[in-house]
């Protein structure tokens, strides 16, 4: 599959890290010109803006808007786009078994294929438990919550376990969805939510979950899950409590495919980088995102799409720089800030010790997000279908307002 004088750079995964690095490469002359070869290697058809995943549960995004297909995004770029499942992955011969049996062989490779669900060793739990990080689990949740609402039932339950942000933007988003029908519950074994995270952040999520009535089950470890029940321990208090659906969002771990890879990892797996991120001893090849971590590091990088996002550039940057001969750049994390959505229309964006909650950061989050998404012509998509919502918005509230004071002279006419 190697053609002869081109020089091939493969990409695995079209996640923020894989994907926005052939982006930036394809700008590139040289790949404009044919010299320079991208593949992007991934196994589904859809990208998929993760951050935004919860806005499908309630309906305030469309799926196109956040998964736009990788024949969409790539359309008009020279990047060479392979459906395909990376099954092997061989460092000293250059090359990447994929499962239709072909072989890839490449100069440079990025490997950008991510985490995936960390199961603890609760009994039960990987039976009765949803989870929620892609476009399946969400199928999966949408379905199951039809599902109850279909029951002839006032009261339905759902416990979410783990207290990290997508622990409480799903609750927030889930109370939302189901109202009053549901009591949500969110657990988790330490004894605050949201660990690292400022307080500012941590006291706008709090009164979040509270005006939703989200319970807290802080300092409280799962110990079964059955089919409509939850077993907990609290102190020395075991509670079961009757639900309707569990969703565990505890955790990730690095996949077997990059464990097995014949290179140094960190304590919990990862791919150790020089700080250009290269792989220590193979400087061909780019490790980036939630799978890397950067060697001798004091304060680790956060696994995160900023993080991802700001590596891709990095690395398609040092690519060229390698390419062309020049020094490397070494990466810098920059932390811009937190966000995260409470609810419906509503969230706290937390940036350089300014927060601002509600509404105005539910715009503000969901703007900071379309400038994100991947191609110009699909942010413009985006825009334009949020510009035109929030105008009929802004048309219905001003008409109301309008039709009330109509509605309070026409009242004063009657009573006089
Ligand atoms: C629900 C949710 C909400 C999130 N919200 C935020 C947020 O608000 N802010 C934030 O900064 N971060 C957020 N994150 C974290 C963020 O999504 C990740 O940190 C980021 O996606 C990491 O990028 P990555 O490129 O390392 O991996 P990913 O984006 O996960 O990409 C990996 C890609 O590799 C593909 N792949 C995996 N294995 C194979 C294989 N064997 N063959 C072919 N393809 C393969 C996958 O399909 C995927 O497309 C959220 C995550 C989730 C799940």
């Amino acid at each position: 599959m190697n053609s002869k004088n081109s020089i091939n750079i493969c990409v695995l995964g079209g996640g923020f890290s894989g994907l926005y690095t052939a982006l930036y490469l394809s700008h590139h002359t040289q790949v404009q010109l044919g010299q320079w070869k991208i593949t992007l290697v991934e196994r589904n058809d859809n990208f998929l803006f993760t951050p935004l995943l919860y806005e499908l549960i309630t309906g305030e995004l469309q799926r196109w808007e956040i998964a736009p297909t990788y024949q969409k995004i790539l359309a008009g770029t020279s990047i060479n786009f392979c459906q395909h499942i990376v099954q092997k992955i061989d460092l000293d011969n250059r090359q990447v078994k994929l499962d239709n049996d072909h072989h890839l062989s490449y100069d440079y490779l990025v490997l950008g294929l991510g985490t995936q669900n960390q199961w603890a060793d609760i009994p039960g739990l990987k039976n009765h438990a949803l989870t929620f990080r892609n476009l399946q689990d969400l199928e999966q949740l949408q379905a199951k919550i039809h599902y109850l609402e279909t029951l002839d039932r006032k009261h339905l339950r759902v416990a979410i376990i783990g207290g990290g942000p997508n622990g409480v933007e799903l609750s927030c988003k889930l109370a939302d969805r189901l109202e009053k029908r549901a009591e949500v519950l969110l657990i988790d074994r330490g004894n605050q939510i949201l660990k690292g995270f400022s307080k500012g952040v941590r006291n706008a999520s709090y009164r979040a979950l509270g005006s939703r009535r989200v319970q807290l089950y802080l300092n409280t470890n799962v110990e079964e899950i059955e089919e409509n029940l939850i077993s907990l321990k609290h102190g020395e208090q075991n509670i079961n409590v009757p639900v309707d659906l569990v969703i565990w969002v505890a955790g990730t771990q690095s996949r077997k495919l990059i464990e097995g890879l014949n290179c140094q990892h960190s304590h919990s797996g990862k791919l150790l980088t020089n700080s250009c991120l290269q792989l220590i001893d193979y400087t061909e090849v780019f490790a980036l995102g939630d799978l890397a971590e950067i060697n001798n590091k004091k304060k680790s990088i956060p696994a995160t799409a900023q993080a991802a996002y700001q590596q891709a550039s990095c690395a398609a940057k040092n690519i060229v720089s390698i390419i062309e001969g020049k020094p490397l750049k070494t990466f810098k994390y920059l932390h811009l800030g937190d966000m995260l959505t409470l609810g419906r229309r509503t969230a706290i964006i937390s940036s350089y010790g300014i927060n601002i909650s509600g509404q105005l950061g539910g715009i503000m989050r969901r703007l900071a997000y379309i400038f994100r998404l991947p191609t110009m012509r699909h942010r413009m998509q985006v825009l334009r279908n949020f510009v035109q919502k929030i105008g009929l918005k802004i048309r219905r509230f001003f008409r109301n307002i309008l039709l009330g004071l109509l509605g309070k002279k026409t009242s004063r006419k009657y009573l006089k």
